[in-house]
């Protein structure tokens, strides 16, 4: 049985499995991918002590800090059940099972897409689902940030300094969001409001140019250089069903120790209810869920109850 069996490989869960070799704790680190999100993001600009790094650069020195501390790692283990077994915890891929007696889920999240034609294809090309880390990246430039709800306006608060024009494309009336938040975002001068469209198309050859939309029966084009798209994140939880607390969006409950409602069960960064999706939070919690497991454990230890 492993100390700590950790289910993710993105930022949260290498740190977790990193801090279990600095705790001396056996450790497996299983994962669909490694760094998937990683080596999605194009600069980097907000990880504490790198002026700018890419996610692959990052990623390929985390997965190397892995490797030099002897981390088992194992990739293409997709977690699709876990249960309570004497002592611990039985974790299942398809075709493996694992016993681990504390768990450290750091699944992460996906962004909700629009499904418009150019979407994909612009990714990194002037479009982004990271409105706030990924705001300085519009310099000077004419955006729309595609969203009703709060994160759309924040991520205007977050680029009114740097963007030049800012247009908030509404599919409702308004914005699913506190009065006062919508107030003090709408009195900015450079943020402009177009609601109830309909997106169409994100149109731009090497970079995005603009966007299609329909809206009260006519098709328009908004000339742009960026597009932020903030429709909310889907946490890959669904296999924790039944097993512990999720919030209403499917998200882990957890406390400030990052403790879930399953005792010697911790959860970290973006699959968890904190919803604040930022490498730097990703890495504390996955430091704070494998210092608190190994705490338990060593009070568990203590019990001699393992
Ligand atoms: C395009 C893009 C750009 C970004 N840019 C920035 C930025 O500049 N600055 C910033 O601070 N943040 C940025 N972010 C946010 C950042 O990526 C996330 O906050 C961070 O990746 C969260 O890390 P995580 O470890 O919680 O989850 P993730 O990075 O999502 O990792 C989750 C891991 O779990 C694995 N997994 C999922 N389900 C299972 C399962 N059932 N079984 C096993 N493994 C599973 C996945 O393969 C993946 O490896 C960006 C995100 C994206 C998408």
């Amino acid at each position: 049985m492993y100390e700590v069996i950790v289910i993710g490989g993105g930022v949260s869960g290498q740190t977790a499995a990193l801090y279990a070799t600095i705790k001396k704790m056996s450790v497996v680190l299983l994962t669909k991918k490694l760094g998937e999100h990683l080596r999605e993001s194009i600069g980097i600009l907000n990880y504490p002590g790198m002026l700018e790094i890419d996610g692959l650069t990052l990623s390929t020195r985390m997965k190397e800090q892995l490797r030099s501390n002897n981390v088992t790692v194992l990739e293409e283990e997709e977690i699709n059940r876990i249960v309570r077994i004497e002592g611990g915890f039985r974790v299942y891929s398809e075709n493996n099972a694992y016993d681990g007696a504390t768990v450290i889920i750091a699944t992460g999240a996906s962004p909700y897409k629009l499904g418009v034609p150019g979407e994909d294809r612009l990714l990194a090309k002037g479009i982004t689902y990271r409105g706030i880390s990924d705001a300085p990246l519009f310099q000077d430039k004419d955006i729309a940030i595609i969203g009703e709800g709060s994160t759309a306006l924040e991520a205007a608060q977050s680029a009114r300094k740097i963007a030049r024009n800012i247009f908030i494309m509404s599919r409702e009336k308004g914005f699913n969001a506190p009065d006062h938040l919508i107030e003090k975002t709408l009195t900015y001068p450079n943020i402009k409001v177009i609601t109830e469209v309909e997106i169409l198309e994100i149109h731009g050859n090497e970079h995005v140019e603009r966007v299609g939309y329909k809206r009260l029966g006519g098709i328009h084009q908004l000339p742009v250089n960026g597009v932020i798209i903030e429709r909310g994140h889907k946490p890959h939880t669904d296999f924790l069903r039944g097993f512990l607390e999720l919030d209403d969006a499917g998200h882990v409950v957890i406390d400030y120790k990052t403790k879930t409602s399953v005792e010697g069960v911790y959860a970290a960064g973006d699959c968890t209810c904190v919803r604040d999706y930022q490498y730097a939070i990703a890495a504390g919690h996955g430091c704070t869920a494998l210092l608190k497991a190994s705490r338990y454990l060593a009070g568990r230890k203590t019990l001699k109850d393992i």
